[in-house]
């Protein structure tokens, strides 16, 4: 049930959720819009992994989501998603743990997770904001074969997503320091290295 408060208004949500983390980081809007859902998935994150879940955002009004380059259909402005870190976590973790108690739309990014109490489901890996991939109704562990086969000499918003989780340099063109890197990484994974990075490079690099 998603309910309408004023922006002025205080409330305890759930155990560890309070109104004030929900409101529109714009300052101006005039209303906070929360789904009840979405703070039950939220307080069941934090419970799991007993540490403290920081919202990035929570409620947007339309003009600030305008600028922040959101969806214009981003369920951020009916109040049921949230943009989250959990202290100490990786995100793809968050995101395991949420496909795994039923959450229908998880949106992995590198340094967050986005948790939506929406009931069509919808997998997407991001890169700092940036939709990368979409993967329909697959399940977040198969979604990886939909990603492309990244070799030497190419170009794409992935790349950028391998060069972070590898830890070298994030400029989105795979140049031999990328492809020495993903040699590394296969290496100390116990994979076939050949410096490309196909399904199975991707499912151990993104931990699913
Ligand atoms: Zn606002
Ligand atoms: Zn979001």
């Amino acid at each position: 049930m998603i309910i309408k408060y004023e922006r002025s208004d205080s409330a305890q949500l759930s155990r560890n959720f309070r109104l004030g983390e929900f409101k529109c980081k714009c300052g101006k809007c005039d209303v906070v819009l929360v789904d009840t859902c979405l703070v039950d998935i939220l307080q069941k994150i934090r419970d799991h992994f007993g540490a403290p879940v920081d919202i990035k955002s929570g409620y947007r009004c339309k003009s600030h989501n305008a600028n922040v380059g959101g969806d214009p259909n981003s369920s951020h402005m009916q109040g049921m998603a949230a943009d989250i870190r959990v202290k100490g976590i990786e995100p793809r973790e968050v995101a395991k743990f949420a496909e795994s108690i039923g959450v229908k739309r998880i949106g992995l990014y590198d340094s967050f997770v986005h948790i939506g109490s929406g009931v069509t489901k919808r997998f997407w890996l991001g890169h700092e904001g940036t939709v990368v991939d979409t993967f329909g109704a697959a399940p977040v562990r198969t979604c990886v074969v939909t990603l492309p086969v990244l070799k030497r000499g190419m170009k794409d918003e992935t790349v950028a997503v391998v060069q972070k989780l590898v830890g070298c340099d994030v400029d989105g063109s795979f140049r031999p320091a990328t492809e020495a890197a993903v040699r590394k990484f296969q290496e100390d994974a116990g994979l076939g290295v050949d410096g490309s990075v196909g399904p199975v490079t991707w499912a151990r690099l993104l931990g699913v």
